[in-house]
């Protein structure tokens, strides 16, 4: 829901890099959403979406944040398409709690593209 915003510790990684207080490579920027390079890239594209408004992750969203969702992905397909990833092909991972495997809680979209992607993911 929308007040989750207030789980999301101050000192996360990603809300810092949200506030500006670390800087990253910006791949796409809007009011609401941020993009940047993942640290540890598993393909050739590796972005990270987040948006600037802290939430833990997609399950913490509610009917009000519809069009923050919407934003995020909208700006994955940009960064996809600005890094040429686009015409390949690339997926969008959000990773929501622990069996999902999120190791960052602040809400980011993964954008990978840049090789095949084996499926079922592991
Ligand atoms: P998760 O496992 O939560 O879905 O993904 C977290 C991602 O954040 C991982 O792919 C990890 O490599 C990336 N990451 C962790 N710390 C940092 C950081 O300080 N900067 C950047 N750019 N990426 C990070």
């Amino acid at each position: 829901m929308s007040d989750a915003a207030s789980d999301v510790p101050p000192d996360n990684i990603f809300a810092r890099i949200a506030r500006k207080e670390i800087s990253v490579q910006v791949i796409y920027e809007d009011d609401h959403v941020l993009a940047f390079p993942d640290i540890s890239p598993q393909a050739p594209v590796h972005i990270l979406v987040i948006p600037k408004r802290p939430f833990k992750n997609i399950l913490d969203l509610g009917p009000a944040d519809a069009e923050l969702a919407g934003k995020l992905l909208l700006a994955a397909a940009e960064v996809a398409r600005r890094l040429g990833a686009a015409e390949g092909g690339v997926r969008v991972v959000l990773n929501a709690g622990g069996d999902a495997g999120q190791t960052v809680p602040y809400l980011h979209a993964h954008v990978l593209g840049g090789r095949p992607l084996a499926w079922p993911p592991g």
